[in-house]
């Protein structure tokens, strides 16, 4: 991705600055290597971007729509353009990585597909694909997150996939993320880690983000026909980044655009929260060096947020690199605020959130109000909410 003329980022090892790299065990160097120069030879292969357009026009939907929000454009006073990745098959971003990932790895002759879940929305992305490409699926996922995302449990299943429970450390996503990792490394030949976010050892961050990047580059597009112009603020909340990653990428080369990455701040900063960038320090996990959330010891702490997709202790190396640049400004919601986002677009637009993209809205409620001039504001809706309506009951004290 070219954020700079002058600049090659990542770099040949794979580093955003000092972010990025490869911490990885020496039995997986062959297999990283590997993986570069595969999707090195693809992203010039007319034939496999073709066929990756197919199956992202015809069987994703895309492109997504852009919704010029009138409702929510008058009730906050700027206009705000909304992408509607909540359209996609599966609901979400992730199914765009997915394609993307499955067939690099067809390309590799590698027929089996592992990954990790946490609340199961990057395993049923990726199930669905595997069901649609014909591949073996297996998904890792702590017991714990198992208990409390039943239905898409169910679905993965129903898609062919089978899922391993892991019972170690916290039983949630990290440790499935641990027990993916142990996989690859004993069956690294005929197996593909399929990872989700823009996360992990260089070349995923990497991957992931051009594969997201679809996403920045239909909105340029869509905002110069339906708007006139770029906007003047591109909004999206933050997990392990890929969404985010994905619309910055299209506007990082226009200097005038804000970026801003939202985090989830759980039940408050000072409390249990998931704020990586704003809360944590560098250091290295899962693969590579970022900002992570860790004690005086170097102990990763675990992250707490309302909702499952944001709800990771770490962030992708180059989120950090242009934290540290400010090149984009990471700033969080609280679950409260995120609930709030949720229903403010539910009621004016019609279109229920995933809880993800409801810290955005949930910040811009309080962050609009301060702007000065009339903006154009183009806000990443990352998935549909129907996930998230038990969670959202039970906030409430309600049941359903
Ligand atoms: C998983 C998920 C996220 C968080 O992941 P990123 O890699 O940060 O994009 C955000 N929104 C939705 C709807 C998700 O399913």
């Amino acid at each position: 991705m070219a954020y700079s003329k002058t600049e090659k980022i990542p770099d040949k090892n794979g580093r955003y600055g000092k972010y990025g790299g490869q911490y990885v065990p020496e039995t997986l160097m062959a297999a990283l290597s590997e993986l570069t120069k595969a999707y090195e030879e693809i992203r010039s292969d007319e034939k496999f971007q073709k066929e990756m357009n197919l199956l992202l026009t015809d069987y994703v939907g895309r492109p997504s729509p852009l919704y010029y929000a009138r409702n929510l454009s008058k009730e906050m006073g700027q206009d705000i353009y909304i992408k509607r990745e909540d359209l996609n098959h599966t609901g979400a971003h992730k199914i765009n990585n997915a394609v993307g990932q499955a067939l690099l790895a067809k390309r590799l002759g590698k027929h089996r597909i592992i990954a990790e879940t946490g609340a199961g929305q990057h395993g049923v992305a990726t199930a669905t694909v595997c069901a649609q490409m014909g591949m073996e699926c297996v998904v890792y996922m702590g017991e714990e997150d198992i208990k409390r995302q039943a239905p898409n449990v169910y679905r993965m299943r129903e898609l062919g996939s089978e899922i391993v429970t892991v019972r170690s450390g916290t039983r949630t996503l990290k440790d499935a993320i641990n027990e993916a990792i142990r996989d690859w490394v004993t069956n690294v030949q005929n197996t593909h880690y399929l990872i989700g976010s823009a996360v992990g050892p260089h070349p995923y961050p990497r991957i992931v983000a051009d594969f997201q990047g679809v996403i920045g580059k239909e909105s340029r597009e869509q905002m110069l026909k339906k708007a006139g112009r770029l906007p003047d603020y591109v909004i999206a909340c933050v997990g392990g980044g890929s969404n985010a990653i994905g619309i910055f990428s299209g506007f990082i080369d226009d200097k005038d655009v804000g970026l801003i990455g939202v985090e989830a701040a759980g039940e408050g900063l000072e409390g249990k929260h998931a704020a990586t960038m704003s809360r944590g320090r560098p250091g290295i996990l899962h693969g590579s060096m970022s900002y992570l959330l860790q004690d005086e010891d170097g102990q990763i702490v675990e992250a707490h947020s309302i909702s499952a997709g944001l709800d990771y202790p770490g962030v992708g190396p180059e989120h950090s690199y242009l934290k540290d640049n400010e090149r984009a400004v990471y700033v969080s919601a609280t679950d409260s605020e995120a609930l709030s986002g949720f229903r403010l677009l539910s009621r004016l637009e019609g279109i229920i959130p995933a809880l993800e993209p409801a810290h955005a809205l949930g910040y811009m409620q309080s962050w609009v109000p301060s702007l000065t001039k009339k903006r154009k504001i183009l806000l990443l809706l990352s998935g549909r909410g129907d996930k998230d309506l038990e969670t959202v009951a039970k906030f409430s004290g309600e049941v359903i």
